[in-house]
């Protein structure tokens, strides 16, 4: 498979490094509430400053409408600041006289945040203009920002195609280790794919189901599986419209000798809030007026016993309605589970998306995954077997390097 370059093959000594980066963090009144994005940047940020580089940071923050104070990066690179035990100098702009001068003024191993790229239509539109505007700025490009690959703008796709391109370390570790889980896996190699619906992860059901040898199906989703399957499911969350799709999934599965396992049991509750009356029901005997909130302890030990047997995980989505107790228990134990053998050394685990890192640390179980991708629609596309444009554009960039 074709490769990107990575820092250790860039002259960074003197050179001004425009690098792209995931400051999409979260902010409460001005204050950076979870700075786990900043932290993964830092390795690289500090490696380029003290091989001598002059870091210019380039990200983008919200969903902007033009210029917009409220959506400046300024707060955010005052934060980076502090992360990171150094001076980071800012521009009012990422393109212009603004973002020109302040590249002027920089020196060797000094870091400049330049302002949200949103602020221009060229970021998303990835108008060549603006990309030159950009490249302007900049010797040679590193993207460090897997988060954002899928989208193929100026400062994530552009860029690497008009400057010497880099992966820094933190894209690096992800697509090493992604790339590794799903396409060099050890084997047997297993998924769990939960959340709340299948119409967000049809794609993603089909392009797992082709490589690992057993797909685990949690969550919401379930129930509409459980409705193919011709059981009733009372009043849980399912898609009707979606019973035709999860019946191919499963004639697929069965075609091509995959395992797929469902929920045997459930957790049912009559309402969708924290610590309602729940009981355990077999998934045919649930009742008229209940919901399935979370599945039952004969389906984790089912689930456990699974990886016990398996060599890679990958996983995506909550086993149930995970923030309201005790209707995480299922999500917990498996993330234990999962834990444990990873610590035993017998289970690669690689765990992402926004909700099923928050399941996952609920857990405590995070910090002991091989890997946890903090990355959501990035990581979703990729388990979907799509394309990252950021990504394909390094390994572009660094193909045609090696081509002189
Ligand atoms: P997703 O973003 O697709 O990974 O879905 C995550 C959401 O699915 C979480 O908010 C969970 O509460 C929800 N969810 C998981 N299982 C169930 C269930 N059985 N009933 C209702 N919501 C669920």
């Amino acid at each position: 498979m074709a490769s990107f370059r990575t820092l250790d093959e860039a002259n960074l000594k003197g050179r001004r490094v425009l690098l792209r980066v995931d400051l999409n963090v979260p902010v409460e009144n001005g204050r950076v509430t979870d700075a786990t994005r900043i932290e993964a940047v830092v390795p690289t940020i500090k490696e380029i400053a003290d091989k001598g580089g002059k870091v210019i940071l380039l990200a983008h923050f919200g969903r902007p409408k033009g210029r917009d104070r409220k959506e400046s990066l300024k707060p955010i690179a005052a934060a980076a600041a502090r992360v990171i035990g150094r001076p980071i100098a800012f521009a009012d702009d990422c393109i212009g006289a603004a973002a020109e001068q302040a590249v002027a003024a920089l020196q060797p191993g000094e870091i400049l945040c330049l302002e949200n790229t949103r602020f221009h239509d060229g970021e998303a539109k990835n108008d060549p203009q603006f990309v030159a505007a950009l490249a302007k700025l900049g010797d040679l490009y590193v993207n460090d920002a897997f988060s954002a690959a899928h989208r193929a703008n100026a400062s994530t796709e552009g860029l690497a195609r008009v400057l010497p391109a880099y992966a820094g370390r933190a894209m690096q570790a992800e697509l090493d280790a992604l790339d590794k889980a799903l396409y060099a896996p050890a084997r047997p190699l297993t998924a769990i794919v939960g959340g709340a619906k299948i119409s967000t992860k049809l794609d993603l059901l089909g392009n797992l189901l082709s490589k690992v040898e057993t797909l685990i199906i949690g969550g919401g989703m379930a129930n509409t599986f459980l409705a193919a399957q011709g059981k009733a499911i009372g009043k849980s969350l399912s898609e009707p419209d979606l019973v035709p799709a999860a019946r191919a999934i499963l004639a697929k599965a069965k075609q091509t000798g995959r395992e797929l396992v469902l929920p045997v049991d459930a957790v049912v509750a009559q309402k969708f809030e924290a610590n309602a009356p729940s009981r355990v029901v077999a998934v045919d005997a649930v009742g008229a007026a209940d919901m399935i909130l979370d599945i039952g302890p004969r389906t984790i030990e089912h689930v456990v016993s699974v990886l016990a047997r398996s060599k890679t995980l990958v996983w995506n989505g909550p086993f149930g309605a995970f923030e309201l107790e005790p209707f995480d228990r299922g999500t917990i134990e498996i993330a234990e589970a999962a834990a444990e053998l990873t610590a035993a050394g017998k289970l690669v685990s690689i765990a992402g998306g926004g909700d099923t890192l928050a399941a996952l640390n609920a857990a405590g179980a995070a910090g002991r995954f091989t890997y946890t991708s903090t990355a959501g629609g990035a990581f979703l596309e990729w388990l979907e077997g799509k394309a990252l444009p950021g990504v394909v554009a390094l390994k572009i960039a660094a193909a045609a390097a090696t081509l002189g």
